[in-house]
């Protein structure tokens, strides 16, 4: 069987290393907010080189404490419009409304998955405050355009990075988490920088807003038992940050290896059902996703023939009966996209021969 991923074989390459980590923070008597959490802040504010990164609880918390920070900031209040891409992870547009705020979607295009550019500026009403972009797949968007139109109307221009560590903007020449105003990043398991349990972060460089964003994630405190603000707790503990700590300096490695597998799958899968991705920035590949109209034919043949493939994702965010008050609105190209996707086994660990097994089967499909 070839798995789609295999998070055991991936963390056991780094087995010794994680467990003499660990073992540091066990005896160390410290969990919370200590040295490890600092040092990966810092070390992961250097890879996207950018000035302040901030650990937190998760990858959503992290988009939500974004959001918090500008209202708490005054730059956004509640009732104004945030634009997403319809086609996302739902967490993109939870924390838009999870801050009162109101998602406005706005389609992808068809070829990249990511936000189609020139249907933005359609969408910008006198309510619009940010523009949220997510580099879905590990594509980075290209954002000269975004960029623009965040001078252009006074929007704030935040990234979802989740999927994305490491991937950049091949015009601006800057990695994600570095282009917009600020950026979120998951350390899910799953993601290409894994934890070994939750854990997230926030990379900007603005000043006033990482220190908001910290005092917010830790009870709205700068200050111990001083709350200015009404905060959550949402921090990156010690034993996380030790393992990222870990996987960072692995990272560059993992994207060379799926940027392998990824150009061995474009070169090589030839069958007129099936539509490659295009990229046209740069990929770090957290997901190989192809399109075919025969999506669940295909998904069910690799499956007999021993492939795991996912979908990412089955439903549209407007079709979730957690927004059952978009039922009616039709996104066509986000629907077409749920509807035919299918996401091609890829990681550090695959070996080029299952990379051939699978392209051999694809192309053998009918
Ligand atoms: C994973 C993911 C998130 C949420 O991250 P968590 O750490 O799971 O909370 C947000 N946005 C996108 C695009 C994601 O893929």
């Amino acid at each position: 069987m070839i798995t789609f991923l295999d998070l055991k074989q991936i963390n056991a390459q780094y087995r010794t290393e994680l467990i003499e980590a660990c073992t540091k923070v066990i005896d160390s008597g410290w969990y919370i907010q200590g040295n490890e959490c600092n040092e990966f802040e810092k070390e992961f504010a250097q890879y996207c080189s950018v000035k302040y990164a901030i650990g937190v609880a998760n990858g959503l918390d992290a988009l939500i404490l974004i959001l918090r920070a500008y209202k708490k900031l005054k730059i956004i209040n509640d009732g104004d419009e945030v634009i997403v891409p319809s086609n996302t992870y739902i967490a993109s547009i939870l924390a838009i409304s999870e801050n009162n705020l109101v998602p406005i979607l706005v389609e992808p295009d068809i070829n990249t998955y990511n936000i189609d550019v020139n249907k933005i500026e359609q969408s910008i009403t006198s309510k619009t405050k940010a523009i949220m972009v997510v580099h879905l797949y590990g594509q980075a968007v290209e954002m000269t355009k975004i960029l623009e139109l965040g001078k252009k109307y006074n929007l704030k221009i935040i990234e979802d990075s989740a999927q994305a560590h490491g991937s950049y903007d091949t015009q601006l020449n800057k990695r994600v988490g570095n282009i917009g105003d600020a950026s979120g990043f998951s350390f899910y398991p799953g993601k290409n920088l894994g934890a070994l349990g939750d854990g997230g972060a926030v990379t900007t460089n603005d000043e006033e807003l990482a220190n908001t964003i910290r005092a917010l994630g830790n009870y709205g405190s700068h200050k111990k038992y001083e709350n200015i603000y009404k905060g959550i707790n949402s921090r990156l503990d010690e034993i996380q940050a030790a393992m990222l700590r870990v996987k960072l300096r692995y990272l560059d490695n993992e994207i060379k290896k799926r940027k392998e597998i990824a150009n061995y799958y474009l070169e090589n899968i030839k069958n007129e059902n099936i539509v490659l991705p295009s990229v046209t920035t740069d990929s770090v590949w957290h997901l190989f996703v192809i399109r075919t109209n025969k999506r669940d034919e295909l998904e069910k043949y690799l499956l007999d023939n021993d492939i795991q493939t996912l979908i990412h994702y089955p439903l549209a965010p407007h079709k979730q009966e957690a927004y059952k008050e978009w039922s009616s609105e039709s996104f066509p190209v986000s629907e077409q996209i749920h509807q035919e996707v299918l996401s091609l086994p890829i990681s550090g660990i695959q070996s080029l021969e299952d990379t051939r097994k699978v392209v051999k089967l694809i192309n053998d499909f009918s």
